[in-house]
């Protein structure tokens, strides 16, 4: 089988110093896909002729001396809920099959403007609701670590193809967890940044705001190259911030002496989770601090709440902006219906999954006149006191680490019958997004033979610092290093 691609690091030196072709390495990234995809289903399509003739266009560019960034040229992936024009989007759904977007998301537009040639749409659970990828309507992506076990969710896809090294990169989108835990699942690098620091426009939305793009790499330092191309203010999007954006490959400056690290109590529980786990994310943080960085103990006392919070706020959220798939403006459209409203009742009893329904119909209840204050209400007031305990947390500290998730990478089926149980391995990484933090899940370690994830927390824009501490640890560590058996 044809090799695993390196980092977006080695591969934007290999161009420059002329040692291959962006041809080469494009046609290397669709080959390893093409190869291991019957086993691993990372991915729903890949571009296989477009992303050739993309990759020759780079090829003339460099040749005239003209590249359009060190990075033009290679290949990434992109999860197939953002936009790129004349390609299928699907979320994962049959609702929207045979859907072509008429136009670009802003995230790809700037791979696009840096060069960078998506290869391929990956898999996701059904309009990224979910922590398993199991949730798709072409079938699962599998761990390539265990191939019984998933990848996790949402963006297993994107996790996988980057665990796998078909590309050395990917997007995902996380709206309570769906890049730092699939990363953390796969053994691969997962940051979600601050919430609007990458534009939504062209991300098909779920919870509109919770939901950010994220990037997925093999180190730190390929997910600051990344997150650099892609973050910036989007005049076409409200919620992207204004803010210029910082070179964070220049913050990766190893140094993370006088770094104050929280370790929330509520996250570290005496019983209770997996201890295994509890005790490689401790040695990570002790790895920091024998850097330099100093640990202290803080409090976010409403985590307990976190959880309930997450799944109101997103399902009427959800509920909202999955109205539009009706039959009349996008994708699948029953035609055994004889009046309108049947059509409607139809069209979307047939397109959806039963997540997603699952989904509307809670959502559509929190936000009914009778439950809207008990429900939908109070999850919004409990939402702004998580924000909170977060602001009180970080007068004590400049990053929060925790666990990724409560456990190593789960058997496929385990949980699809017992919704509440998946809704639990986001228990984690749900209060980042309600407060909307950046944070990024590093690997730290193995449990079973599987990869665990340390996820560090920053205030709001704070990528530079997540990034300097993930590469500090990178540096002192070769748990990045490990592929899964078949990628290596
Ligand atoms: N697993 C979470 C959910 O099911 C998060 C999904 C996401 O981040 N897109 O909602």
């Amino acid at each position: 089988m044809v090799a695993a691609l390196g980092t977006l690091r080695e591969l934007a030196h290999a161009l420059e110093a002329g040692t291959c072709s962006a041809h080469e390495l494009v046609r290397q990234s669709l080959e390893r896909a093409e190869a291991l995809e019957p086993a691993l289903g990372a991915y729903l399509g890949l571009r296989a002729e477009a992303a050739l003739r993309e990759a020759e266009e780079a090829d003339r560019r460099r040749a005239r001396g003209a590249p359009r960034s060190p990075l033009d040229g290679i290949p990434v992936a992109v999860k197939d809920n953002l936009a790129i024009r004349g390609e299928p989007l699907s979320c994962g759904s049959r609702i929207l099959r045979g859907y072509v977007s008429p136009f670009t998301s802003t995230a790809v537009a700037h791979l696009e403007r840096a060069g960078l040639v998506v290869v391929g749409r990956t898999n996701l659970d059904e309009f990224a609701m979910g922590s398993s990828t199991e949730h798709s309507c072409a079938g699962p992506t599998r761990n390539p670590f265990d191939p019984e076990r998933t990848p996790g969710g949402s963006s297993g896809g994107s996790a996988a193809a980057v665990a796998t090294g078909s590309v050395p990169a990917a997007l995902g989108s996380d709206t309570g967890g769906s890049v730092r835990q699939p990363a953390s699942f796969c053994g691969v690098v997962g940051l979600k940044p601050t919430y609007g620091r990458v534009s939504r426009l062209g991300l098909v939305a779920f919870a509109s705001s919770l939901d950010q793009v994220g990037v997925l790499a093999r180190s730190a330092e390929d997910a600051a190259l990344l997150l650099g191309v892609v973050a910036g203010h989007d005049p076409a999007d409200s919620t992207s911030l204004p803010q210029p954006v910082p070179d964070y490959a220049a913050a990766l400056s190893g140094d993370v002496s006088g770094l104050r690290i929280g370790i929330p109590k509520e996250y570290f529980p005496e019983q209770g989770g997996n201890a295994a786990v509890f005790e490689r994310v401790r040695a990570a943080v002790a790895e920091l601090v024998s850097a330099g960085a100093r640990e202290v103990t803080v409090s976010l006392p409403h985590t307990r709440h976190a959880i309930a919070t997450y799944y109101l706020i997103c399902t009427a959220e959800a509920s909202s902006n999955l109205a539009r798939y009706d039959g009349v403006r996008y994708g699948h459209r029953s035609p055994r219906a004889r009046t309108l409203a049947e059509m409607y009742r139809r069209t979307r009893s047939e397109g959806f999954g039963a997540e997603v329904k699952r989904r509307i119909l809670l959502g559509t209840f929190v936000l009914s006149a009778g439950y809207f204050d008990a429900y939908y209400r109070k999850a919004q007031q409990v939402r702004t006191l998580i924000r909170r305990d977060f602001e009180r947390a970080f007068e004590h500290c400049d990053l929060i680490a925790t666990p990724t998730t409560p456990e190593p990478a789960f058997r496929l089926g385990e949980r699809e019958r017992d919704p509440v149980s998946m809704y639990l391995s986001d228990i984690y990484t749900v209060s980042v997004n309600l407060a909307g933090l950046p944070a990024i899940s590093v690997p730290c370690g193995e449990v079973g033979g599987l990869p665990v994830g340390l996820q560090l927390i920053a205030p709001p824009l704070g990528e530079p610092e997540v990034l300097r501490a993930a590469d500090a640890y990178q540096r002192r560590t070769d748990w990045h290093r490990r592929r899964p058996a078949e990628a290596a």
